[in-house]
């Protein structure tokens, strides 16, 4: 199916189950669709003992339009995320690693649609295309101008156990894309949980987002209806238009690396790392600062 975006014409890789169509530009190199299923929100998984379309968090009882920090049993419990245009607030404080645990306001909750703390839930907002690089395989683009703190897309795909990470990881041939991202969150000192979301087979337009050692995106696990995170990602820098959307496998963003300890017990460090399977890959962000090599992260198979 041909749709038109913003004087863009492309066929739809969401096939409308997105808000907005996914372009996606095929050239004489990369004549067909990659093979996966369209899914714009988590799948559960093998191992994965919650399903993330649960509702298991509890809602607010705000009868106001957008909720108030001074009333909203969501806000004060986690703290607000965004400001009132849906920006994410505290930027600093994710580059560091430390961040405050970020919830949103839920299906159980009385506030209304329009509440500026319901962000992610939202869905894909921009218009967005995947085009083929020269020497990166596929890579997403944005065809509008994306502000500094912006939601830009989820990196959805099936939410697997440990077990079953490791097993796909281990059973995976050399040469073949791991698109396993495994994000740590760290909270007091014994307490980890980790998500496993694996877009290969189920996934959305995040899975074709590459690696950048100097990205202008980065990752955040945000919470809506359910305990399981959404992995989503915002724009770390105000974007043009054209510019492929990137972000660092291994979780980092500005150059400063992801931290795994914190100093409060409120603040909770992440850890997001997607490796590009067992073998050294090389590195062609071609930015300034380039690592020359893919992350390589073997703590999945400890
Ligand atoms: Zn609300
Ligand atoms: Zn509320
Ligand atoms: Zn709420």
């Amino acid at each position: 199916m041909t749709v038109a975006v913003g004087g863009r014409r492309g066929v739809d890789l969401s096939n409308g189950l997105e808000n907005i169509p996914v372009l996606i530009e095929r050239s004489p190199d990369e004549p067909t669709c990659p093979e996966f299923q369209y899914s714009p929100d988590n799948v559960q998984g093998p191992g994965c003992t919650v399903d993330p379309s649960e509702i298991t968090v509890p809602g607010c009882s705000c009868i106001t339009q957008s909720c108030f920090t001074e009333s909203c049993s969501c806000l004060q419990a986690h703290g607000r995320a965004y400001n009132n245009t849906r920006i994410l607030l505290d930027l600093h404080k994710t580059n560091t690693g430390y961040c405050s645990p970020v919830f949103e306001c839920n299906a159980l909750c009385s506030c209304g649609d329009t509440c500026s703390n319901r962000v992610v839930q939202r869905g894909l907002r921009l218009r967005l295309e995947v085009f083929s690089t020269w020497n990166r395989g596929w890579g997403v683009r944005t065809l509008e101008p994306i502000k500094c703190g912006k939601f830009v897309c989820e990196y959805a795909g099936e939410v697997i156990g440990f077990e079953e990470a490791r097993r796909r990881q281990l059973a995976q041939m050399t040469g073949q894309n791991n698109y396993i991202i495994a994000v740590r969150e760290h909270a007091g000192t014994d307490s980890v949980t980790e998500t496993f979301v694996d877009p290969a087979v189920v996934g959305n337009v995040g899975r074709f987002l590459n690696h950048s050692c100097l990205p202008n995106l980065f990752m955040l696990p945000v919470r809506v209806h359910s305990v399981v995170p959404r992995l989503a990602l915002f724009a770390g820098r105000d974007i043009d238009v054209l510019e492929e959307l990137t972000f660092d496998y291994s979780g980092g963003y500005s150059n400063q690396p992801s931290v795994e300890l914190l100093s409060t017990r409120s603040d909770a460090a992440i850890q997001a790392s997607r490796t590009d399977g067992l073998q050294r890959k090389a590195c062609h962000c071609g930015t300034k600062n380039c690592r020359q090599f893919l992350p390589l992260d073997l703590s999945i198979l400890n």
